[in-house]
């Protein structure tokens, strides 16, 4: 019994020095060692062996088992470290080769113009304020005058939700929701979606309104003349020329809306002013006092002014983009000119 251990031994040895891959290792393991494997065959035999050889035997087996297991555990190791330097040296990085083309993304037109107008409000101490999209129609018409039969529902196609809530037709509501929070003296500036049933060059269903309220003792026509003036001239240029013009809107009174010289043509008369020279870029007025009697707010003491203006119009004239569709086409070619 002696001897076969030790011929299994050697038998394990040769195959071991002749085996190449970690499979042919991991088999010789089994072939010897596992719990069918022919050591372990031979340890059950140990009947077979003399009284007085049978604790040699056993050293001699065990002696053996360990012996093979730290032998293939060692060729396992340089098997492994031998495989790592094989990919180490057959992998090369190509540092000639072209890069990975990272497309990069663009700030929306619209988004541009919102962030302009936002910085130069806030340089004029405007904090700026959010509201919801769906929205009351409390908020959105009620409390700014616009009570169910008032005519000016008809001026604005409105989605409805359910009967009182709407998608907001303007971002005007925010006013309404500030005022019932805020004592005045106030400076907000809002912008946001807004909702109308329209579709054509110069409308979407969804565009963007920032609307501006200007809440203190003693605020006047000429602080409202004063502010659009000097926000205009930032986002147009110095020289450019504006007007008041008289107007109507159900939450102001008085209420004009400016017109700038148009930017296509300065003023002598083009396709895109209808050969008028102007072009009309935002409604504005005092704010009625209605409005801030459904605010609690005393008109005899307080008066202020509000505005409000689409920022796809502005960009539009910005940046001489004639279909407003564009913006909400997500087309790359348009965008990345911006
Ligand atoms: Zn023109």
């Amino acid at each position: 019994m002696i001897n076969k251990l030790q011929q299994l031994e050697k038998d394990a040895l040769a195959e071991l020095a002749a085996a190449k891959t970690e499979d042919q290792f991991l088999n010789i393991k089994t072939k010897y060692l596992g719990r069918k494997g022919l050591l372990t065959g031979l340890l059950r035999n140990i009947a077979q062996v003399s009284d007085e050889e049978k604790p040699l035997f056993g050293k001699l087996c065990n002696e053996v088992k360990n012996s093979l297991n730290a032998k293939i555990d060692e060729v396992l190791q340089q098997q492994a470290s031998r495989n790592r330097e094989d990919i180490l040296s057959r992998e090369k990085i190509d540092v000639t080769l072209p890069g990975k083309y990272v497309p990069s993304g663009r700030i929306h037109p619209v988004v541009q113009i919102r962030r302009e107008i936002c910085s130069v409000f806030a340089s004029f101490g405007f904090s700026i304020v959010e509201g919801p999209e769906i929205e009351l129609d409390y908020y959105n018409f009620e409390a700014l005058n616009i009570p169910k039969d008032h005519p000016a529902r008809d001026m604005q196609d409105t989605f409805y939700i359910e009967d009182n809530i709407v998608l907001r037709t303007h971002t005007s509501p925010v006013q309404v929701r500030v005022m019932e929070k805020i004592q005045p003296p106030l400076r907000i500036l809002s912008p946001g979606k807004v909702y109308r049933r329209d579709s054509d060059v110069s409308h979407t269903p969804m565009f963007h309104q920032i609307e501006g309220l200007l809440v203190d003792k003693g605020v006047t026509f000429a602080d409202l003349k004063g502010i659009l003036t000097a926000f205009l001239k930032k986002i147009f240029g110095d020289g450019t020329m504006l007007r008041f013009r008289p107007s109507f809107f159900p939450f102001t009174e008085p209420s004009a809306e400016v017109d700038i010289h148009c930017v296509m043509c300065g003023g002598n008369g083009c396709r895109v002013c209808g050969q008028s020279g102007w072009l009309e870029i935002l409604g504005s007025g005092m704010v009625d006092p209605e409005v801030f009697k459904n605010v609690h707010y005393d008109p005899e003491v307080y008066t202020g002014f509000a505005f409000g203006l689409g920022l796809e119009r502005i960009a539009m004239l910005k940046y001489g983009i004639s279909d407003i569709r564009l913006f909400f086409e997500n087309d790359i070619r348009f965008l990345k000119q911006f």
